[in-house]
């Protein structure tokens, strides 16, 4: 279902508010890696009305390689990030880690993210096929272009239709690179199913300097939309500061990105 074989024209994911993330819309979605603060919030906000970015991004479980780490505010920390960017017409897209997450969450989220470590949690995709609201999933750590779509496939396939993909980066042999932004698998995407394709460079290269150059060569490579990190004080952050762009770095990156696109 999820195959141009089946559905040629590009599927469109409406957030309402004349937020659309489809082929010949580019979308930009940015914000930090976690919710820390109310102030984070209000100040990321500011950012992003002033560089017109619709949609902000920030995780509030948190999936951690270490049980030690900041694992994330939980419900209520995403109860005042949706009221906080509701205020400004800014819509959210944040990780749902499991399937009794999905109602809790359900009034406060605009794109519940499956992430990569969950791609392939398919009790939690079948529930997400039943929910009426969008999913973005992102590619497995070690997952397959084809593994990518199947998980989208349970999704649509449970009536979801409100679909886009993810290519966030997979894990190789290479240790110069947090992963390994595997960019062949846009045009293949592109080709081979009707949703939208997103790039995240933050986690798909892992290094701040480097996040610039990934995400306009994703632009080329015919991304729908570019998702990345942001952060008042990267250096600061609760998780992945060494990733995150700050305010300046950020609004650079939206100027380009445009432009880029425009040269499409
Ligand atoms: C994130 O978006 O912060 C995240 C944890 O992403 P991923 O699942 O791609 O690692
Ligand atoms: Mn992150």
């Amino acid at each position: 279902l999820v195959s141009r074989k089946w559905k040629v024209n590009p599927s469109v994911v409406d957030l309402g508010d004349s937020v659309e993330i489809k082929q010949g819309n580019f979308t930009l979605m940015a914000g930090p890696c976690s919710i820390e603060t109310e102030e984070q919030v209000e100040k990321t906000i500011a950012h992003l009305v002033a560089n017109n970015v619709r949609v902000m991004r920030g995780g509030v479980f948190k999936p951690r390689s270490s049980p030690y780490s900041f694992r994330g505010l939980g419900i209520d920390g995403l109860q005042m990030f949706y009221a906080k960017c509701q205020e400004h017409g800014i819509k959210i897209v944040t990780e749902v880690m499991q399937v009794s997450q999905i109602a809790p969450m359900y009034d406060y989220t605009d794109i519940y993210q499956v992430g990569a470590r969950n791609t392939q949690n398919f009790n939690l995709l079948d529930e997400l096929g039943k929910v009426d609201k969008p999913v973005m999933i992102k590619r497995g750590i070690s997952g397959t272009i084809d593994e990518l779509l199947y998980s989208a496939e349970y999704v649509f396939s449970g009536g979801n239709e409100k679909l886009m993909l993810c290519e966030r980066g997979i894990r190789t042999y290479e240790t110069a690179s947090r992963n390994t932004l595997d960019l062949n698998a846009v045009p293949i995407l592109k080709d081979k199913t009707h949703l939208p394709v997103i790039v995240d460079p933050s986690h798909g290269i892992g290094i701040r300097d480097y996040i610039e150059p990934m995400a306009l060569a994703a632009v080329m490579a015919g991304a729908d939309g570019i998702i990345y990190e942001t952060h008042e004080k990267p250096e600061e952050a609760a998780s992945d500061g060494a990733q995150t762009l700050n305010f300046t770095e950020s609004a650079r990156l939206v100027k380009k990105l445009r432009a880029t696109y425009e040269l499409r």
